[in-house]
């Protein structure tokens, strides 16, 4: 078996894992991922790439400023395109209510310092020129964007590799050794990485890793299918377009090809899987269906290329862990969770990667993350949580 000292062993090669490593080779320290599979190849590569800040929690409006500000320069950091665009955020509202629910999240996320508007008619048909007549209006985040997530994620990857981050791929870890109480390192079945300091950054399957050094992480997956048209002559909308009952996404991109998202099916219980088994209908009989039909009725004529399913990781009350392991539950020193983004992590990965290693090199982050530590699930009396939850902002 091979040994490598490090800093810090961080466990997933995900945007999350990758975005630490590259900050922990700024701040000058030893870093080691193990990824089981390749980087970046899991949710971090098959997102619906929307990197936005409407529509977020309110405590995670404050990170998804942060992120946005770092998304303008990262093609420029990094040294590679991550395919990032400015091209904004559209919510479509469909009835007075979604007006009203549209209008009440603007005025608490301008509290916050994030600015949209609500735009109807004309305006709105600039915007999105095939969206179907007669809708009273939407919520328009201008400073909002998308990116291209596998390249995105790989290119974070490599630029932490050529700053001197170690990301071996193809090795899960398979143990997390303690000594007294404290975390060794992380093991898989060639690798053992000596380290102070273990980051749980295994997304949907951090609560296995958990289960290794008996720390329980309220986590669960959630299956989100996607797919992607071939390039379409026509122009369907330039921003990242999604309804305010979150049940499509729609994003066109500059070669005119069209993602789609079908948005989370609160009746479909088969979600709550790992498996990213796509069924029914076969691929080539695929097309555009439900909202993203009704709100853009073009798309009928879009040919489908590709269908994927990928893993959302999904907390109780929506929002990541981001912290040291609650010593309530008896927790070893040394072992800091980064995960249960819950359909959030591809635009809050870089910036996170920022504010973990600030935590673990400086001891402080300089957002308070304390909205997101670990204890908030593991009150023994009272409610689980301190966040209302509230589903439609959280897609
Ligand atoms: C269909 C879909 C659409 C989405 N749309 C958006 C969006 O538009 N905008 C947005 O911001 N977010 C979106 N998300 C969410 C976003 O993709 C995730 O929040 C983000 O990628 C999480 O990154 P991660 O690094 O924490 O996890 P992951 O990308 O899941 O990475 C975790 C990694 O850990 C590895 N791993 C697990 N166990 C082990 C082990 N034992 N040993 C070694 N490695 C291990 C896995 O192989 C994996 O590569 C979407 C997600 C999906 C699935």
């Amino acid at each position: 078996m091979r040994k490598i000292e490090a800093d810090v062993a961080i466990i997933g090669g995900g945007i999350v894992g990758l975005s630490i490593a590259r900050e922990m080779r700024k701040r000058n320290r030893k870093v080691v991922v193990l990824e089981r599979g390749g980087m970046g190849e899991e949710a971090s590569g098959l997102n619906g790439g929307g990197v936005r800040q409407q529509g977020r929690l309110l405590p995670e409006i404050p990170l998804a400023l942060a992120a946005v500000e770092m998304w303008k320069t990262l093609d420029t950091e990094l040294g590679r395109p991550t395919g990032y665009r400015r091209n904004g955020h559209l919510y479509l509202g469909e009835s007075d209510a979604d007006m009203d629910k549209l209008a009440k999240m603007r005025e608490a996320e301008m509290k916050l310092g994030l600015e949209s508007e609500i735009v109807e008619g004309k305006a709105l048909k600039e915007l999105a020129p095939a969206l179907v007549d007669g809708l009273p209006g939407a919520k328009y985040c201008a400073t909002d964007g998308s990116a291209i997530p596998l390249q995105a994620s790989k290119a974070i990857g490599a630029a932490a590799v050529e700053a001197g981050a170690i990301v071996l791929e193809n090795e899960e870890v398979v143990a997390v050794p303690l000594s007294n109480h404290k975390v060794c390192g992380i093991m898989s079945r060639n690798t053992f990485v000596e380290a102070p300091v273990v980051v749980n950054a295994a997304g949907p399957w951090a609560p296995f890793v958990g289960e290794k050094v008996g720390v329980y992480i309220p986590i669960y997956p959630s299956r989100s299918i996607m797919m992607m048209s071939a390039p379409f002559p026509i122009k369907v909308a330039d921003p990242f377009v999604q309804t305010a009952s979150m049940a499509m996404a729609v994003c066109q991109l500059p070669d005119g090809s069209v993602r789609m998202g079908a948005g989370a099916a609160a009746n479909d219980i088969g979600r709550f899987t790992y498996s990213k088994e796509v069924r029914n209908p076969p691929f080539e009989q695929a097309k555009p269906r439900g909202k993203a039909l009704e709100m853009f009725p073009v798309l009928k004529d879009v040919k489908i290329v590709r269908r994927w399913a990928g893993i959302r990781e999904c907390t109780p009350d929506m929002m990541p862990i981001i912290g040291w392991a609650s010593e309530k539950v008896e927790s070893p020193e040394g072992f800091f969770i980064a995960a249960g983004f819950s359909g959030h992590g591809f635009c809050l990965g870089p910036v996170a990667g920022r504010l973990i290693t600030e935590w673990l090199v400086d001891g402080k982050p300089s957002i308070d993350l304390s909205a997101f530590s670990h204890d908030r699930f593991l009150r023994p009396q009272g409610p689980l949580t301190v966040v209302e939850v509230r589903p439609e902002q959280t897609g």
